[in-house]
């Protein structure tokens, strides 16, 4: 049980001499938080690994282990293979403690997770995203100093996030009594600004310019809670869960009504100076395109989203194009939304089918803009659309390879997203453990959040 070797001190990336005026239990701290991290990446893991990996003393982790446990961050996992000594134990986060939340408000459904601390969903509930309708029967709503129909945004907004901690307190209930709620991020399909928690706008959902929401849930559910664009949240939940673990430049692009990006740029995700990086849907592809929903025209996704194809579908039909369509709404064309064109395509419907797969050539166009400005390793397609209709990937990778900057696109890889229709809220829950992980415990701040950076053991000379 010696000190770190000196010829292994030339490899961690210790910390200079100002370390050494560190209190003894900042260092605890620090150590302990790099051995979570550890765990939390490499997991189920013995400790001699544990050891290696961080460069602490085996009885500095097991120091570590014991502490961690009892604050219930990880617990035993039974025991490893022999490798010549006793067969170790093994240690991987706890399931059954802390937990994070998110709520997805959707264009059409709204999705709230509540995940553990390895990120795996415990539990999950679905509704439709309030449209701002108010039906008869509609519960008073509870927005604090906001009376329904006044101050910023229209009743959309009020009723989704009365839905929200509708959701979140049934979610909560269903978690176990000692549970402690790490936090909750709400995303929403818009660009949000990150200092005052306010939706700028929402192209898709009416009723959400200037929308208070981080304020406004912060007083109704009294938790720590965050707002995130939606490609935002899915482009972390790739690198924190997903395909994108070991990458540090991706793109997720997100493939729903509308279409958005994400993008993770060393390792971080990159909102731009206001928050609205990534809005790939509207890049202008056609100059005398039709009007978008933002206001421009000739946007992707007035063109080729599932949104702008809709009314593109409606004129086929009416010029007597048969279609699976209008059987759906049983003739009330009006009635055709992005979620028609879609179990109408997967239904193979061929006027549908055809509609989205121009919307995949369109999107590759807009992705290969996006390969030649950002250079990712790695391109994530995602989101329900491609989740329920697979042919859309083909398309939008195929055109983006061709079409991107050759020198370019040849080291990008395009894939599917590993993480289903619930990316997004995956993304929020995951936002909410990076937070916690940088901080637990003690309050050493970022620094451990790879396992790598570890702070040598006390009885380690720095140099
Ligand atoms: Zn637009």
């Amino acid at each position: 049980m010696g000190s770190v070797g000196k010829n292994r001190l030339h490899k961690l990336p210790v910390l200079n001499q100002d370390a050494q005026r560190l209190a003894p239990e900042d260092v605890r701290a620090f150590n302990a938080n790099s051995v979570l991290n550890c765990i939390r990446r490499f997991g189920p893991v013995a400790r001699i690994d544990l050891s290696r990996r961080t460069g602490l003393t085996p009885a500095t982790v097991s120091a570590c282990c014991r502490q961690l446990e009892e604050l219930h961050l990880v617990e035993q996992a039974g025991i490893g293979g022999s490798r010549g000594g006793r067969r170790p134990v093994l240690f991987q986060l706890s399931r059954t403690h802390f937990f994070a939340l998110s709520v997805d408000i959707g264009v059409s459904e709204t999705v709230a997770l509540a995940v553990d601390l390895s990120g795996s969903v415990c539990a999950r509930l679905t509704a439709p995203t309030p449209k701002g309708v108010a039906a008869e029967g509609t519960p008073s709503l509870s927005v604090p100093g906001e009376a329904a129909g006044q101050g910023p945004g229209g009743l959309g907004p009020r009723q989704a996030v009365q839905l929200a901690v509708d959701l979140l307190g049934r979610l909560r209930a269903q978690l176990p009594p000692q549970a402690v709620t790490l936090g909750v991020v709400v995303t929403v399909p818009g660009p949000v600004d990150y200092e005052t928690g306010t939706v700028l706008f929402s192209p898709n959902l009416p009723g959400w310019e200037g929308v208070p929401l981080r304020p406004w849930l912060r007083d109704a559910l009294g938790l720590p809670c965050w707002i995130e664009n939606d490609a935002n949240a899915a482009a972390w939940a790739e690198r924190w869960l997903g395909v994108g673990r070991e990458t540090d430049n991706l793109l997720f692009v997100l493939v729903d009504a509308g279409v958005g990006s994400g993008l993770v740029a060393d390792g971080e995700l990159y909102r731009g100076a206001r928050g609205t990086a990534g809005e790939l849907g509207h890049i202008t592809v056609d100059m005398e395109g039709p009007r978008c929903n933002c206001g421009n025209y000739g946007c992707l996704e007035a063109v080729a989203a599932p949104i702008g194809l809709v009314p593109q579908a409606v004129r086929e039909i009416r010029k007597g194009h048969p279609s699976r369509m209008a059987e759906i709404v049983q003739g009330r064309l009006e009635a055709i939304d992005p979620d028609v064109l879609l179990a109408a395509a997967v239904q193979r419907d061929p006027l549908a089918v055809s509609l989205l797969q121009k919307a995949g050539r369109y999107i590759g166009i807009g992705v290969a803009a996006m390969i030649n400005l950002f250079n990712p390793q790695l391109i994530v397609i995602g989101g329900r659309f491609p989740t329920a209709f697979p042919d859309l990937f083909p398309a939008i990778a195929a055109t983006a390879q061709a079409r991107a900057f050759q020198a370019l696109a040849g080291g990008a890889k395009i894939v599917p997203s590993s993480l289903g229709p619930d990316a997004v809220a995956l993304g929020g829950a995951a936002l909410v453990l990076r937070r916690f992980f940088q901080q637990a415990p003690g309050s050493t701040g970022g620094a451990g959040l790879d396992g790598s950076a570890a702070l040598a053991d006390k009885a380690t000379p720095f140099h």
